[in-house]
């Protein structure tokens, strides 16, 4: 099985798009990681996007800060101002799908599936060799996919308490193996901080075992223009050209 690995689209509907096309023919299933709203001007399209699309959705911290299921208090101001946006905008029905997504998905066996980390899957970001470590002591499936820092990354168990972090720049595909622990990080769709501002994503083979790092140019101005348009902070637009 091909899965194609997304998340943190942030209501980029262009970015996501583009992604669907940069991978068609790669994939015959995707998997979501959360964060589909939040962001950018177009929550409810990105949902109806991944409802057509994903097989497998969780949700992540954003979308519940749109739902109003957590305090925002902890949000930069800019950040908070785009959540309160996005929850004006929710459509009813998507709303009411966003609300029943859980915050992680283990059953793919081999797979766990959790937009922050194992151990805490709505808010904890896994940008360190100490944090994985601390998950990995937590773990029970051979590889956890995460979001949330919107780098991509991987993160290796090594023997003796060790971990070890790779970057796509590195290589773009990686071999996993069952017993070699693993957690991956695909990067952001529609709001990379990696300083590359193409979108982000991944594509993971279950039977060749492979993780690859993709890319996907898209027409940023177009989504800066409609984030102007509707309203939304101008450092939220500002920031996608930079991909920081
Ligand atoms: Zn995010």
């Amino acid at each position: 099985m091909k899965v194609l690995i997304v998340s943190d689209i942030h209501s980029n509907l262009v970015a996501l798009d583009a992604v669907l096309a940069d991978a068609a023919g790669l994939y015959d299933h995707m998997w979501c990681l959360g964060d589909i709203v939040g962001y950018g001007p177009e929550p409810n399209g990105c949902v109806r996007r991944v409802q057509e699309v994903a097989d497998i959705v969780i949700c992540g911290n954003h979308d519940w800060a749109a739902l109003g299921k957590i305090d925002t208090s902890g949000f930069n101001p800019v950040a908070r101002r785009a959540t309160m946006w996005t929850s004006k905008m929710l459509a009813d029905d998507v709303r009411s799908w966003l609300d029943a997504l859980a915050p992680s998905f283990g059953e793919q066996s081999d797979f766990l599936l959790a937009h922050g980390s194992p151990a805490d899957p709505i808010f904890e970001y896994v940008i360190d060799t100490q944090i994985a470590l601390n998950n990995f002591a937590v773990m029970t499936h051979p590889f956890a996919l995460v979001g949330h820092s919107h780098h991509p990354a991987i993160f290796v168990e090594r023997p003796n308490q060790q971990a070890e972090l790779l970057l796509p720049s590195e290589l773009p595909t990686h071999d996993l193996t069952r017993d070699t622990r693993m957690i991956l990080n695909p990067g952001s769709v529609g709001q990379p901080r990696d300083g590359d501002p193409r979108a982000a994503y991944a594509i993971l083979d279950t039977d060749a075992l492979t993780w690859t790092f993709r890319r996907a140019a898209y027409d940023i101005a177009t989504v800066q223009a409609h984030m102007h348009a509707v309203g939304l902070p101008s450092y939220l637009s500002e920031r996608l050209a930079v991909g920081m």
